[in-house]
């Protein structure tokens, strides 16, 4: 569903699917290999992070390849169309990293490109054509639950966590998020709340807006937060700024 290596039929799979069709449709189909990453000629990265981000920053291929695209990688990665990878992918393992990194692009000028499950259909982290260098921020290590307020009945999760791992970490205190998206298994809560996702899995209240107390973001110019509260009647929503925002105007950790 997410073409991603590990759902894709085999290429022996893929050869007796193609021969078994062409008897059946009398014309002769070729199941095509599909490239390795190690053998993709990708453009040489135009840029590399300074040393003191190297421990969490990649430029190796397969990083590149799987980082070009969102849920469009169906459409292309199975012919090895890569021809506007990121230059850089980070995957900051806390906030400080998130920080530096973030600094980094801000002072260089580098395109920054929030990452979640890259479940995206609509180019949302595919780097645009007329930009570069280009950081994409992929925020898959913060995935953690970290903690459960039972009394309210609420949560501080972490944005880059996936659905099944979000709901594994709230199961144990009798709890469910209770968001359902389609792309449920390939999609991240920080990626929902950028997308104002709608659970289309469950009935009643499906929109990810109605799960949100509070978010924090870290914006070119610093931290965003606004006030954690479980129902306000005072006017405008501040978190509705994060909410949709389509990674525009900061990274939601
Ligand atoms: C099979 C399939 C089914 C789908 N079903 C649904 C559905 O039922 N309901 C629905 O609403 N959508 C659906 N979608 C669309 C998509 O899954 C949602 O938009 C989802 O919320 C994206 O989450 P993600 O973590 O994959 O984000 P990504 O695809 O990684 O990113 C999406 C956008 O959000 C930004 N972003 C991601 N993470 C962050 C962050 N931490 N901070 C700031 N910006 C960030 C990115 O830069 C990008 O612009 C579906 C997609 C597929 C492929």
């Amino acid at each position: 569903m997410f073409g991603l290596e590990s759902e894709e039929p085999s290429y022996e799979q893929r050869v007796a699917a193609a021969a078994s069709l062409s008897g059946r449709l009398g014309v002769e189909l070729v199941a095509p290999r599909i490239p390795a990453a190690a053998d993709l000629e990708l453009r040489a990265p135009r840029v590399s992070p300074p040393e003191a981000l190297r421990a969490f920053c990649r430029q190796d291929n397969w990083e590149r390849a799987y980082h070009s695209y969102g849920n469009d990688r169906t459409l292309h990665g199975p012919f090895g169309r890569y021809p506007n990878p990121p230059d850089v992918i980070a995957h900051p393992r806390n906030e400080q990293e998130l920080e530096a990194v973030l600094a980094w692009c801000s002072e260089e000028g580098h395109c920054t490109i929030p990452y979640g499950g890259g479940s995206s259909v609509v180019g949302g982290v595919t780097p645009p054509a007329d930009a570069g260098p280009i950081v994409t921020v992929a925020i898959d290590q913060l995935d953690q639950v970290l903690e459960i307020d039972e009394v309210s009945r609420a949560a501080r999760i972490q944005a880059g966590v996936f659905g099944p791992a979000l709901e594994d970490q709230l199961r144990p205190a009798g709890f469910t998020l209770r968001h359902f998206p389609q792309s449920f298994s390939g999609s991240t809560l920080g990626g929902w709340i950028a997308t104002r996702s709608g659970g289309h899995y469950a009935t009643n209240h499906t929109h990810i807006d109605e799960f949100v107390e509070t978010v924090r973001m870290l914006t070119p110019s610093g931290w965003w937060e606004a006030r954690r509260l479980p129902g306000s009647g005072a006017g405008p929503d501040p978190n509705r700024l994060a909410i949709g925002s389509e990674g525009i105007l900061g990274i939601i950790t």
